[in-house]
């Protein structure tokens, strides 16, 4: 018996299996089906509401509920004995959050509600028009906006004119201001920084969130410096940037350029390392990040203590190359008043990319080479010499020193090439490389009359051009500067970058430091009324 019911509980086992699997598949799908039914009940209920509101406005028990709230947690702290104002800030805000968060919400359905339903492009009239729900993650928390889309049969797309009208991307949930503050905080500190600090401002954004929402900024931002780039193609766009600036200035100034690089590591075949490797290819992980400022003279001044300081400057920053960094320099000096200017001063070290560059796009412009490069040149044929740190380097090199600074560069090359013939032939080669320097840059080493007119200025004895003389920068700092900050972002150990990544955030990073933060997002229009 054993024998034959084991067979036969073999034969029915799995048909019990499959009609029970079959009733508790029937038993699911109704039960799904249920559920479709009731959320597109709701949500038919949900898009029928939606549709009728017309203002963001909390009802009176709404608000009721909110006073309750707040006083129940303001009492909670004038009880407890250690909880200082920072409570009460945190439980204020906290308390908020809902109520704010229902303003948003029914403020955004209610614009989505007013925005026709027309082809952003053609403007014709879209058909098939219906409701779908999105999410939206904003300063006051999540919620969900419905609204119309259709189809234009012109253009052959669908639209969802409200998104356009609300300032919402396709398929990212950000809100503008959550846009704003990724873009804000991630060029800034690390995604995983930036989360934690945002939280702090009550803002939930995951670290993925951030990630993509800042690169996607950078995107943005790159597409908007383009277009601003694409006015120096046409006589018509030039003509109206000039247009654009102010009349002329009512005293001539002097634009200042300065110009310098630093390199990025960057990781440019991700997984391919080893192979690349065994095939004998060189891996460049290091790329040069060019980098231009562009200041009026009149702009700079002192501190009380004798630090320079820039009142407004504008930046170019990027990965793109020479071309590209000269180019978006020359789009800022326009907005700094090239066109009124009487002459331009670029300052830079003895690279020899950017004095090419600068000979293309700034053929009349004064050259002048970094004071402190030129001293390094010397210090270095001066440790050559005698040795680093020795007294004797520094006795040998001090009154060459002062040559440079009274623009005695032919007495200083001849200095060096005197020294030659006593030289074996490695030191002899090294010399020579620091003649051909000061050779070639023996056009743009004037310092002397700058010092003298900052010595007249200490005097109290200076004529008036003098005092401008003195306000010249002998030397590139303000770029050196400046690739400092940018390096503290993008420079960090460990850091590893893409390409289009680090091109992407060091646009917004030079959006914001342009002052043009506001041409990305209007409604910073409204708490910097500076902007207006
Ligand atoms: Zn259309």
């Amino acid at each position: 018996m054993t024998i034959l019911a084991t067979p036969t509980r073999r034969r029915r086992r799995p048909h019990v299996k499959s009609r029970r699997a079959r009733q508790a598949q029937a038993e699911q799908n109704r039960r799904v089906t249920d559920q479709i039914l009731q959320a597109g009940t709701a949500l038919a209920a949900a898009a029928a509401a939606a549709a009728t509101v017309t203002q963001a406005q909390l009802t009176d028990a709404e608000l009721q509920a909110w006073r309750q709230d707040l006083e129940a947690r303001l009492a909670t702290v004038q009880q407890h004995p250690e909880q200082n104002l920072g409570f009460i800030e945190e439980q204020i805000a906290l308390g908020a959050r809902e109520p704010l968060r229902l303003l948003a919400q029914r403020g955004a359905q209610a614009k989505a509600n007013a925005t026709p339903c027309g082809c952003p492009q053609c403007q014709t009239e879209l058909v098939n028009q219906k409701y779908l729900s999105r999410q939206i993650d904003s300063r006051f928390g999540q919620w969900v906006v419905f609204r119309r889309y259709g189809w234009c049969s012109p253009c052959e797309v669908w639209h969802f004119p409200a998104d356009y009208a609300l300032g919402l991307a396709q398929h990212a949930p950000a809100s503008p201001y959550v846009q704003e503050v990724a873009a804000l905080l991630v060029s800034k500190m690390p995604p995983e920084q930036a989360v934690l600090v945002a939280e702090r401002f009550g803002l939930k954004l995951s670290r993925c969130l951030l990630h993509r929402e800042a690169h996607r900024q950078g995107l943005k931002a790159e597409a908007a410096r383009a277009a601003s780039l694409a006015q120096l193609d046409t006589w018509e766009d030039l003509q109206q940037l000039a247009g654009a600036t102010e009349g002329p200035p009512a005293q001539p100034f002097t634009l200042v350029i300065q110009i310098d690089a630093w390199n990025i590591r960057e990781r440019d075949a991700w997984g391919q390392t080893e192979a690349l490797r065994a095939q004998g290819q060189p891996l460049s992980r290091w790329h040069w990040v060019y980098v231009g400022t562009v200041f009026r003279l009149d702009h700079r001044g002192q501190t009380a203590g004798d630090r320079a300081v820039i009142s407004q400057r504008r930046y170019a920053v990027t990965r793109l190359g020479v071309e590209a960094l000269i180019r978006q320099l020359y789009r800022e000096a326009i907005d700094c008043g090239l066109g009124q200017t009487n002459e331009v001063l670029v300052i830079a070290d003895g690279a020899v990319w950017i004095w090419n560059a600068v000979h293309d796009r700034f053929p009349d412009a004064r050259q002048r080479l970094d004071l402190y490069h030129a001293d390094q040149h010397l210090w270095t044929v001066a440790h050559e010499l005698y040795g680093p740190g020795t007294p004797e380097a520094a006795q040998w090199v001090r009154p060459l020193l002062q040559q440079i600074r009274k623009d005695q560069t032919p007495a200083l090359i001849k200095t060096l090439q005197e020294l030659q013939p006593g030289l074996d032939q490695a030191l002899h080669k090294k010399v020579q490389t620091q003649i051909e320097y000061f050779e070639s840059h023996q056009n743009r080493m004037h310092y002397r009359q700058i010092i003298q007119a900052r010595k007249a200025v200490a005097k109290g004895t200076a004529t008036p051009a003098q005092h401008l003389k003195a306000n010249e920068p002998l030397g590139s700092g303000a770029i050196e500067s400046t690739c400092r900050q940018y390096q503290c972002r993008f420079k960090r150990t460990g850091q590893f970058w893409t390409m289009p990544g680090d091109e992407a955030l060091m646009c917004l990073e030079t959006f914001w430091r342009n002052g043009r933060w506001h041409e990305l997002y209007p409604h910073v229009k409204l708490t910097s009324p500076s902007l207006n």
